[in-house]
Parts: C-alpha cells; structure tokens; sequence
C-alpha cells in the first residue's frame, strides 16, 4: 500500500499557511507501516481537486484529503469526490441531526449554509467530527481508499486517531511497521560521513540509511521496515551500533538532540563550571548553552569581547598581540580563553574569534576563517576551520565549533 496526501485550500497553495497537516499525517502512516508516496497541495478549486483526485486514485492505493470540508463556497472536497467518482450527493439525515445538535448545544439556531456539511458522495460513508461541524468520509475510488478530513489541524488529527487508522490497521494488517531513528554528528563533511558507512547508505538495505545535513550537522536516519515491532527495534539498534563504531566520537546525540544539549548534560555530570569569551559569535555559545534547562549551575557567564580595544581593556589581551597577530589568531583566542577562565573562575573556558564577513579577511586569514580556543586546567587547546557560507551562518557554525570542543573535552573528562 502507498499512500498520497491531497492538502486542499488557497491558502496553502498561496504560500499563506504553511500545510502542517500533510507531513503530520505521513508520520502517522509510517507508523502503521504505510510509505507515503506523493504530497499533493492543490487550490479550493473544483477542476484542480478532480484532477488531483484522478492522478493520486492512478498511483496510490490510499488517499488522504486534508480540508475543504467546511460549510462555504470554496469548500469543494465533497463535490469535487462526487465527480471524480461520478457519483451523486445525498444529504445525510445523521449528519444534518450532529449539525443541528451542534449548533443547539451552543444555544445558536443552525447558519443554512451548514446543511451542506451533511452531504456526501451517495457511496461514501460518514466518519463523526466529535469537535466540529464537518463530518469526514471514506470512500473507494477506483482501487483507493480515500479519507477525507477537515483542515483544522486538532479536529484532523483527532478523526485520525479516532476513525481512519482503526480502519487502515483492518487494511494492512501484517503490512508491517517503519521505524526511524536520527542520528546527529558534528566535526566531519557530508561525504567524509558518508564515506566511512557507503555500505550502509546503499540504495535497498534494510534499515536503509539517509544522510541529511542542517547547519553543519550532519544527520543519518534511519529507516527500517519489518513484520513486527520487535523485529524493528532490534534491526534499527544493530544498524545505530554499527554507525557509531564506525564514526566514533563525531557522534554527539540522536532525534532533536543539540551540541547544547550534551555539553550541559556532560558538565553536570562532570561536575564542571563553564565560561565563554566571544568575538566572531556575538554571545551565540552563550545563548545557546543557556536555552538548556538546568544551564545556570554550570554556565558562570560570558563576554561579548568585540573590538580589540574591549579584548584589551576586559580579557588583557595585550596591544602588542593584537597589533602584531591581529584579533584573528591563535595566540590571542588562546589568551581570551584563558583570560575569561580566570576572571570568571571557571574550569572551562572557550573562546571565539574570526572573520564572518562580508567584508574583511587577509590573504592567510580568508573570510570564514574562526579560531575557537578551549582553556582548561590541563592547558589551552586552539582549532582553526575556514568555514564556507554567508555571516550568519559561519557565526552559527564557529559556535557549534566551540561547543563541540566542550563536548569533546568533558567527554574525556573522568566524572568526579
Ligand atoms: P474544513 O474542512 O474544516 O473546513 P478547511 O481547510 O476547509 O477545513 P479552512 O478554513 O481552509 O477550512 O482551514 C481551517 C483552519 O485549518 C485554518 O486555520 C487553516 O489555516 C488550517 N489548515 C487548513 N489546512 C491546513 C493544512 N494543510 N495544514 C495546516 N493547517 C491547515
Ligand atoms: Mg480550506
């Protein structure tokens, strides 16, 4: 079984509202073991919705419409099945008593224009709307199921639940579950990733594995299909093994996890207090170690140390190293570390500094270049990379730089 989803309204296709409902409805098909072959997203009118209709009853064996349901003019989805199954409407005496009841329940006499909520293909069946007016329906057209719900994202995904995947579990049966499982790293390129796992990442291998890459993060999902839960989990948790063996410490988390998100985790366990001094990042480590709940018992605090004369007069950092080296360089990131170490009395420091451009840069220090130092009891280590992209993004990424130094470093920390 494959399934297309139908997100019916102008609205979307204008670009007004973003369709949520389509991407939400293939995460609960996948998780009945259902793929999802096409996203479909046509305006509120009629001759686009037959279509539509036509081409998905032509290539997949299950449809699920999302909107047009409701009780104006340009809510077409009843009619335009009734066409493309070439069927009649017939009011449904059940459904036009729900409507009435609806409105009494409110203590509103019902608007005309709702009784059409109560019509539906002669060969469709009802599904109850117990949060709304407009009922959803289930039909056959052609070879396909289809399923139409409103566009309300609540009433859509409550009639979800409630009464098309009862009926699409009747439908599979043994068809099977998808399981997926993220896999975050940092500190290595898309293809450098994928060169280490091709085998894995080859076309047909169940789990299959997809490298996606966000922000320099790159991601590895996997996807499993299997007979039974059971089957899944333990083929998903063989693959996820054999991934970390073969990437090691470049894997930071899984799911939604943030670099953030492991350097306070790792700090509490270690017991280790945090300090940032910040150039080329504006305050980003900052900011972003302390979106994690429970950062203030081990981030002491930051400094945005922006022009030279701010690294001089509040980290030390001597005129003559700035003139000499300029602010983009090892030597002087190693000094801020270690300056906002001390004066914030902490056991780690990192600092940042480099050229996020668009103007600016050297010759050996090319725009994107960032330095980011990481001081410690043990010493001072500096990093250099020479990131492509635009401002903002190097900004983004010299601070997932300095974060990942954290990481690394608290994970070779022993926990006290
Ligand atoms: P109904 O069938 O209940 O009338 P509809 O889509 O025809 O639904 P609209 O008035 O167009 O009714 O939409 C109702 C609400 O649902 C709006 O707030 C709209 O933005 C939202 N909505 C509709 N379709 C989607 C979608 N695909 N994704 C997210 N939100 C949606
Ligand atoms: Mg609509």
């Amino acid at each position: 079984m494959r399934a297309e989803i139908l997100a019916i309204g102008t609205e979307l296709t204008t670009g007004q509202t973003v369709d949520t409902n389509s991407p939400w409805l293939s995460q609960r098909l996948a998780e009945v073991g259902i793929p999802t072959g096409y996203h479909t997203i046509v305006p509120d009118e009629l001759a686009d919705i037959v279509e539509a209709l036509h081409i998905a009853a032509g290539r997949a064996s299950l449809i699920l419409i999302s909107g047009g349901l409701g009780p104006t003019q340009d809510d077409l989805t009843r009619e335009a099945l009734a066409q493309a199954a070439q069927v009649s409407l017939v009011e449904d005496p059940a459904a036009l008593e729900h409507i009435r009841t609806f409105f009494s329940s409110r203590g509103r006499p019902m608007p005309e224009r709702n009784r059409q909520q109560a019509l539906r293909p002669e060969n469709a069946e009802l599904l109850p709307n117990p949060i709304g007016t407009a009922p959803g329906l289930f039909l056959h057209l052609s070879q396909a199921l289809v399923f139409a719900l409103p566009g309300v994202p609540r009433e859509l995904q409550l009639m979800f639940q409630e009464q098309v995947r009862p009926r699409l579990l009747k439908h599979v049966g043994s068809a099977g579950v998808i399981l997926y499982r993220k896999i975050n790293t940092f500190g290595l390129g898309e293809s450098a990733v994928e060169e280490k796992i091709a085998d894995l990442t080859a076309r047909g291998r169940n789990p299959e594995v997809g490298i996606t890459v966000s922000d320099a993060v790159v991601s590895l999902r996997i996807i499993a299909r299997y007979p039974t839960l059971a089957e899944a989990q333990a083929q998903v948790s063989a693959t996820e093994s054999l991934i970390r063996q073969r990437l090691g410490e470049i894997v930071f988390g899984v799911e939604d996890e943030e670099l953030e998100d492991i350097v306070v985790r790792l700090a509490q366990e270690r017991k280790a207090t945090l300090a940032a001094a910040e150039s080329i990042t504006g305050g980003l480590v900052a900011h972003r170690i302390c979106r994690v709940p429970g950062a203030s018992q081990y981030f002491r605090g930051g400094i945005v140390a922006y022009t030279e004369e701010i690294k001089h007069q509040e980290l030390g950092i001597p005129w003559e190293m700035l003139r000499e080296l300029g602010a983009v360089s090892a030597p002087v990131a190693q000094a801020m570390a270690e300056a906002v170490r001390r004066r914030f009395a902490a056991d780690l420091a990192v600092a940042t500094t480099g050229f996020a451009g668009p103007t600016g840069g050297t010759p050996q220090e090319p725009i994107g270049t960032a330095y980011v130092a990481l001081a410690s009891q043990q010493g001072t280590e500096v990093v250099r990379h020479v990131w492509s992209g635009e401002r903002t993004e190097i900004m983004s990424r010299t601070a997932k730089l300095a974060l990942n130094l954290l990481r690394l470093h608290l994970l070779r920390r022993p926990t006290s």
